[in-house]
């Protein structure tokens, strides 16, 4: 058994603030952007490899609904833990309980409050300065065109169709809030990599999405979802760096870790796949970002994303 005081102290990967520059306060310090050549020889060399600087800390694996072999063994300086958190008196068993399912993610104090009640579509803008202002905290998804982005919103809300007002014509290049309890949004942007785009749509996409992410006062955290049952695509990995080198704070959903494929196939596992985006991207930040494993089919990761969403949330309103 591992005591944990015996290992580096973990730090806090965040502390948000509201002020205009959320941003700076991250403790996520941009690295030099690597040349693609070198992602690319990233890439084919990756052999889904979680370093052993220290002894992993196994998943707990009691009560859940997921196959035991998805549970991907965390080394201590993968976790996530949320800032205002201390870990350094818990025992390596005793962290464990604490660590949300088919994560990285510590539980903190601030998790409560994480049922959804009530969902509203609020808008749609078609700019950050025409998004809500009355200052709520907010959590953006965003992924690639398919990824599954509008069966997770659907899932979290529980509302088989809500997420659909972000598919009507006009509103698919827009934000789109989601007002929750009456007291913090989901935000819907639009999905990249969508290769029939035309070309100028891309580009004003982009100007306005980096745009938000830049200066949206009110965003607490972007949840970039990443499909789990292909290998990471370029595009992703290519997102992920510039979220990590301007510091926006992100989050790491993976979707479909429920679609297994068969392995004589050349297939990889889920939890390879989820392993290999996390050494792919390590270079760009500079404590391992959250990640969290989900399925709109099975539900998995459901109740941890919300928790997830809860201690952020809390903690920016406290601070
Ligand atoms: P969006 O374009 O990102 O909004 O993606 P959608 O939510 O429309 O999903 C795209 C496709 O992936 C649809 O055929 C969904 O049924 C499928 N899909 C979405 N989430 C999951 C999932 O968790 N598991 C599986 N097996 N399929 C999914």
């Amino acid at each position: 058994m591992v005591i944990l005081h015996h290992l580096p102290r973990l730090h806090s990967s965040i502390f948000l603030t509201k002020t205009p520059f959320l941003y700076t306060h991250f403790n996520l310090l941009p690295k030099p952007k690597l040349p693609t050549k070198t992602t690319s020889i990233l890439f084919s060399a990756l052999n889904s490899t979680l370093s052993a600087t220290s002894e992993p800390i196994p998943i707990p694996t009691h009560n859940l609904d997921i196959p035991e072999e998805t549970h991907v063994p965390i080394s201590i300086e993968k976790l996530f833990v949320p800032p205002d958190t201390d870990v350094s008196s818990d025992t390596a068993a005793s962290l464990s309980t604490r660590i949300l399912k088919g994560s990285n993610i510590v539980l903190s104090k601030y998790a409560r409050d994480a049922q959804v009640s009530q969902a509203d579509f609020v808008k749609s803008s078609v700019d950050t300065q025409a998004c809500p202002s009355d200052g709520l905290p907010e959590f953006a998804l965003v992924g690639r065109s398919n990824v599954g982005k509008s069966s997770l919103l659907n899932s979290i809300v529980r509302r088989k169709k809500l997420a659909l007002t972000s598919k009507k014509p006009g509103k698919t290049q827009c934000i789109n809030h989601f007002r929750i309890n009456d007291s913090w949004y989901l935000v819907d942007l639009p999905g990249y990599g969508y290769a029939a785009a035309p070309h100028e749509l891309r580009i004003d996409w982009e100007k306005f999405t980096k745009d938000y992410f830049l200066n949206r006062s009110t965003l607490v955290s972007v949840f970039l979802l990443i499909d789990a049952s292909i290998p990471a695509k370029k595009i992703d990995l290519e997102y992920a760096s510039w979220l990590g080198e301007n510091q926006v704070p992100m989050t790491l959903v993976f979707t479909k870790c429920d679609k297994r494929k068969k392995r004589k196939n050349g297939g990889k596992r889920p939890e390879e796949n989820v392993n290999d985006f996390q050494e792919l991207i390590r270079g760009f930040f500079q404590t391992a970002p959250p990640w969290i494993m989900t399925s709109s089919v099975t539900n998995q990761g459901r109740d941890e994303i919300l928790l997830h969403m809860a201690q952020l949330r809390n903690y920016w309103l406290k601070h």
